[in-house]
């Protein structure tokens, strides 16, 4: 049956996508094409402090018991801390609850939730968590992971099978005092110099940027960033180029999460983010060699999106594929 072509991630009438705990594996070059968005509560009253859903494991661990505690932030998003300090999952809540008054931005986090049929973790402690955050350490790198689950001493299981994890946020958390500021990444050597980051969190936002040397970017538009990485590899988009050499995953990658030159127009990206937000647009992710001087809010017209395929670049055969003998469930397609 030949179907019409819709906006990514929009699909005619259809079962919503099959939710198993572990999906199966994906073969190279399918994305994950879902239902419909299926209309979720994603409310969470977090007016007397954290009255998230909470849930907590120990593990016995080899030197040490390993402790960790989940707050499910939003419907399928869960927020994990190593002791009962609920700062960090409150500063998030309230950070995707800023990212929710942004139509696209609301439209990305209920993409998360547990009923679209994203992978999981098997684990009861994160039992319907499609996307994970946590907090990051001083110098740490500000990214989006993945993981399998957890070993029985409570160590990270990264799993042997890629399409099988679940991504997960490592997030700053937002300094409580005015002048305080945290570091992110070790910076770079230059020749024999170390040269440090100058990349830091203050209660503003981020600053030092590279790409911003002049703002500060609102922890909204990272973490929508982040949420960006999230989604394209649920769908089975970074997966993909894992098999592309180093230099060509990085700048793929970002492509598809900024908006940037293939990646303009773009339905979940930063640019549209900030399109829709009256922000500057980003024309630049310069540690993976990315500029786009010309990119303008005119590439997002607002009723079609750019498919993520066109920017992994392996195109058009596969999309007509899917768009003339596809169930419209790419989970199951099977592409050369
Ligand atoms: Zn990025």
């Amino acid at each position: 049956m030949v179907q019409p072509k819709l906006p990514f991630g929009v699909v005619a009438a259809r079962p919503p996508h099959p939710a198993t705990v572990v999906q199966p594996k994906r073969p190279l070059g399918a994305l994950v094409q879902r239902s419909q968005a299926v209309d979720v509560d994603v409310e969470v009253d977090s007016e007397k402090g954290a009255k998230f859903e909470r849930r907590e494991q120990v593990w016995e661990g080899k030197r040490k018991p390993v402790r960790a505690v989940v707050h499910v932030v939003a419907p399928g998003i869960g927020v994990e801390v190593p002791n009962d300090d609920v700062s960090f999952p409150l500063f998030i809540h309230d950070t995707l609850e800023r990212i929710r008054k942004v139509p696209i931005g609301d439209q990305l986090i209920r993409e998360f939730h547990p009923k679209r049929g994203f992978r999981r973790p098997a684990e009861k402690l994160y039992e319907n968590i499609t996307l994970l955050i946590e907090p990051m350490a001083d110098t740490q790198l500000l990214e989006t992971k993945s993981f399998y689950g957890r070993k029985l001493d409570g160590n990270w299981d990264p799993g042997k099978d890629r399409w099988a994890r679940t991504p997960k946020i490592v997030f700053p958390n937002r300094p409580t005092d005015k002048g305080a500021s945290l570091t992110i990444g070790k910076g770079k050597m230059i020749g024999f110099k170390a040269i440090p980051s100058s990349v830091k969190v203050t209660p503003d936002g981020i600053t030092g940027h590279d790409d911003f040397p002049k703002e500060t970017c609102g922890f909204e538009e990272v973490l929508f960033h982040e949420f960006c990485h999230a989604y394209y590899f649920q769908i089975g988009a970074s997966p993909e180029y894992y098999e592309m050499p180093y230099q060509v995953v990085g700048m793929r990658e970002e492509m598809l999460v900024c908006g940037l030159s293939a990646g303009r127009g773009l339905e979940y990206c930063e640019n549209h983010y900030r399109v829709q937000s009256d922000l500057p647009l980003r024309t630049s992710y310069k540690s993976q060699g990315l500029e786009d001087k010309d990119v303008s809010p005119e590439d997002w017209p607002g009723k079609t999106f750019v498919h993520p395929l066109t920017v992994l670049g392996i195109l058009e055969i596969k999309e007509a594929k899917i768009l003339t003998e596809g169930t419209g469930n790419w989970d199951e397609a099977i592409y050369p």
